[in-house]
């Protein structure tokens, strides 16, 4: 019998092909698969108990994986159970995925395609629609969000990005060191004490105990917010954040100069924001020329400049003392000079010293909060803006996640198409 062929071929147990038709839908040829259930008992759908006889059943269709380049529906025979212990309900339909009307393989294939291209791109070529795409997307990143493994996580870190126009933040919270590698684990909206409650519940108060270390910027609620849920942890304020802020007080000082320059100066400045925020040494070719040239005017930025690339020295100690004696050189250097924002720079390093020294004895990886920090900012950008925050903050936590981002197109045939 042929549609033998086409129930190994769709490899759903306890279900074969009773017929095969194509008929027109929305303008185009579509591919019904008539599937019968094979006998045996119904199963309530809540306590699995077996019940002999059906309530009551309906056809339904459900969309699977496209036959060539068919939409494909399988048409099969919902049933209703009336169980002595749960009351009327529907039996589960093993196939099907939960949420959308389509079968769990093409829900499986969808949610990878959305890993490596737009939703409206896997709804074109999934034959979707793309509010279907992102609904089956989302489900199943919530799915993998609810049951990731959390354990053995010792270094955790958190980090805040800016999302639309104004103060709107996002907390982007990581593990650095665990036995998965860096991960993100989390992204809440805001960035105040009470924001972060959320992670805290959902981490786990026994998980807490056993961080050692928090990664963060200068941003006091974060750090009241783990001093009061890690009881063992060290704060280390990290080089990227630190840098962070004295890139912000030299575009300050770049801003202040702008407004005051006039005539040929004003034409050298202008457009120069990111050859002067720029590591000295990544700057070459034109923008090198056009760097001196701006250097060679101004007193002031040249100043600034140098202060800026001379204070990263201060990771390559290994010694705390040594560190100190640094910073203090370097503040030395402040004092005839007018920069007020690096005087306001000095005072807040000045304050958190402490924390800043920590790395010399802890080394992490600085690498992945500066990369997930561009993942995220790219992502949004490349959305457009995400109409769906939470959904959002979903594919940020996948994009930034390794072990969650790696694409496998055809996972789900091991599962439901065996050769046995
Ligand atoms: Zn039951």
């Amino acid at each position: 019998m042929r549609l033998y062929c086409l129930r190994k071929l769709l490899g759903f147990p306890g279900y074969c092909v009773a017929a095969l038709a194509i008929e027109p839908r929305r303008g185009q040829w579509s591919v019904i698969l008539e599937l019968k259930r094979l006998r045996g008992p119904h199963a309530c759908g809540q306590c699995q108990r077996p019940i002999r006889k059906p309530h009551s059943s309906w056809r339904i269709e459900v969309q699977h994986l496209p036959l060539w380049q068919y939409p494909t529906f399988l048409r099969v025979r919902r049933f209703r159970v009336n169980c002595p212990e749960c009351g009327i309900n529907l039996e589960p339909l093993p196939f099907a995925a939960d949420g959308p009307m389509v079968t769990r393989p093409l829900a499986a294939l969808v949610h990878e395609l959305c890993k490596v291209m737009t939703v409206k791109a896997a709804g074109a070529l999934m034959l979707l629609h793309r509010a279907t795409v992102k609904r089956i997307d989302k489900r199943a990143l919530e799915k993998i969000q609810a049951e990731r493994p959390l354990d053995g996580i010792t270094v955790l870190g958190v980090d805040e990005i800016a999302t639309g126009r104004g103060q709107n933040y996002l907390t982007m919270l990581s593990a650095l060191e665990g036995p998965r590698g860096p991960e993100l684990l989390a992204v809440v909206p805001g960035r105040k004490e009470k924001d972060l409650k959320k992670f805290w519940r959902w981490f786990g108060v026994e998980r807490a105990k056993i961080i050692t270390h928090g990664v963060m910027d200068m941003w006091k609620p974060y750090r009241n917010s783990f001093k009061a849920h890690c009881p063992g942890i060290t704060i280390i304020y990290d080089k990227f954040h630190i840098i962070r802020h004295l890139l912000d007080a030299l575009n300050e000082v770049r801003r202040a100069e702008l407004a005051k320059a006039a005539g040929r100066f004003r034409g050298l400045l202008a457009g120069k924001k990111f050859i002067l925020l720029a590591r000295q040494a990544h700057v070459r070719g034109k923008a090198r020329e056009a760097l001196n040239d701006l250097l060679g005017a101004s007193r002031k930025l040249l100043k600034a400049h140098l202060l800026k690339e001379s204070f990263t020295h201060l990771w390559t100690y290994k010694s705390k003392t040594c560190a100190r004696r640094f910073f203090n050189a370097w503040v030395d250097q402040l004092k005839w000079s007018r920069l007020k924002p690096y005087h306001k720079f000095a005072r807040m390093v000045e304050s958190h010293f402490d924390g800043i020294l920590a790395c010399c004895d802890k080394r992490v990886s600085l690498g992945y909060i500066e990369s997930t920090n561009l993942k995220a900012k790219n992502l949004i950008r490349r959305a457009y803006g995400f109409r769906d925050d939470e959904y959002m903050r979903l594919k940020i936590i996948q994009v930034c996640t390794p072990w969650m981002g790696v694409f496998s197109p055809w996972g789900w045939v091991h599962v439901h198409n065996n050769l046995s």
